[in-house]
């Protein structure tokens, strides 16, 4: 007897940003509502799914390592495999030619039709045919508007307010690969808040390319924050990435007013030099982002500042670098998340510039940036000792069940051991700290009286 759809199951991986899990959770709710099941498990399932980043070439290169494992699997046993996401939309002729055991191939806008290629893909495999299914248009309107996320249960949650972006960043391919910007109505986005609230969700991440150009008819991100962080349950928001150049003093307000808003931005530098910074189309100066900084610590005098930074981008010299490296010193990061240039398909600089700073001293750089920010991190955790802070109990720690883990309104992550005091994931619970690395807090809870 054939299998009805409900009988396969269907393994999702995901590659890459927040973006990319809030949209796992779209597929896994368009598929839900046409009767796919799920499962963990790889090696059970009927159909796999890679939902796949086109940043970086290290995360390009992770997804072609895991199709060669499939297929040998595929060697072995019926399964169809499909490419999702950045990937599928940017690298749709390289996919299909050097992976042909790929079936299907959606991009970020035309989830909605993956149910269908997906069964069309089973009927083609039970006759034999070896038929694919592709759907790559981008859309100037989809937002999944309409779409509840099915997400794993938990305390901490993501919507995505808006896709896409605009700015042409030159070493960036998401305007290639997640089109063009576009905000979702803000009534949908409450209404999710809402129903998350109501599920037992504690906080909620707001995401988007570039928030700060968040607009849906008299609607700007200052307005929709507050109105995500007035939702009765919700007790903390946080947002990733404004982009510098239009950092609105209306968003500091709300965050110096709204207890609910978390006091931490992650606010990408990309580059400390004005050359450089040009040459990668980012519209600020160095002082201006110093400016910037200067602004908001003087709002909120406790904020956290984390960013991002590309090591080694087209022509950059060791003098322009030491300008990003002192830059990163100047202002005194809590964290930095740092990569080497990777030259990626289609981008401005790609077709521009030439990708002409070797690797060694890409790497050498990128190692001495690390070194710096993990320096700075540890003299800002160290001066946290003997403080009492309030954390959000996320759930186990990672190395041992018999410890929490949980993080401040400053994003720093924080692990204590359990201590029978019954504790939960969802709670606010003080916890003194004691001992820290360059990127944990590790204390104990102080019982509540
Ligand atoms: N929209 C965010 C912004 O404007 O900062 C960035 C989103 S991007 C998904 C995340 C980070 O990846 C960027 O901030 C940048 O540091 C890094 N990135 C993007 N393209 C890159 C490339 N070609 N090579 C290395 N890092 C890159
Ligand atoms: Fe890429 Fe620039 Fe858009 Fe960020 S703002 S997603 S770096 S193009």
């Amino acid at each position: 007897m054939e299998k009805t759809i409900s009988a396969y199951k269907v393994h999702i991986e995901t590659f890459g940003c927040q973006m990319n899990e809030y949209d796992t959770e779209v597929v896994r709710s368009l598929l839900k509502a046409k009767g796919f099941v799920f499962t963990e498990d790889r090696e059970c399932a009927d159909v796999i799914l890679m939902n796949t980043c086109a940043i970086r070439e290290h995360a390009h290169n992770k997804v072609y390592g895991h199709l060669a494992d499939l297929k040998a699997l595929k060697r072995q046993r019926k399964l169809v495999v499909g490419v999702l996401g950045c990937m599928a939309q940017n690298l749709k002729e390289e996919v299909t030619v050097t992976a042909p055991i790929v079936d299907v191939l959606v991009g970020p806008d035309s989830y909605r039709q993956l149910p269908d290629l997906l069964t069309r893909a089973i009927a083609s495999q039970r006759t034999g045919d070896v038929a694919k299914g592709i759907a790559v248009d981008l859309s100037e309107y989809e937002t999944y508007q309409d779409i509840m996320p099915e997400r794993a249960a938990g305390v901490t949650a993501w919507i995505a307010i808006m896709r896409g972006c605009d700015n042409f960043c030159t070493f960036c391919v998401v305007p290639y690969t997640r089109g063009r910007e576009r905000s979702r109505d803000p009534q949908g986005i409450i209404r999710e808040a809402e129903h998350l609230a109501a599920q037992g969700y504690k906080q909620i991440t707001l995401l988007g390319q570039n928030v700060n150009s968040y607009r849906f008819e008299d609607w700007d991100f200052a307005r929709l924050i507050t109105g995500v962080a007035d939702v009765p349950g919700i007790k903390r928001v946080r947002f990733t990435s404004p982009h510098p150049k239009d950092f609105p003093p209306a968003l500091l307000d709300a965050m110096a007013g709204h207890t609910h808003i978390c006091k931490h931005i992650h606010l990408p530098l990309q580059a400390g030099n004005d050359r450089v910074l040009k040459l990668m189309g980012r519209t600020y100066s160095r002082k201006g982002y110093l400016d910037l900084v200067e602004v908001i610590r003087r709002r909120s005098a406790n904020i956290a500042l984390t960013t991002d930074i590309i090591c080694g981008f087209c022509t950059e010299t060791e003098e322009e670098f030491l300008d990003t490296y002192r830059a990163v010193q100047d202002v005194g990061y809590h964290a930095a998340f740092i990569f080497k240039y990777s030259e990626r398909k289609n981008t401005i600089a790609a077709r521009k510039y030439q990708d002409d700073v070797s690797e060694r001293i890409k790497s050498d750089r990128v190692t001495r940036l690390v070194d710096l920010q993990k320096a700075i991190s540890l003299q800002k955790n160290r001066s946290m000792i003997g403080q009492t802070v309030q954390v959000l109990v996320e759930g186990d720690a990672k190395r041992s069940s018999d410890q929490w883990m949980g993080r401040t309104d400053n994003n720093i992550t924080v692990v204590w051991e359990k201590c029978g005091t019954g504790t939960r994931p969802g709670d606010f619970t003080p916890i003194k700290i004691s001992r820290v690395s360059a990127t944990t807090l590790l204390g104990e809870e102080i019982p509540i009286r």
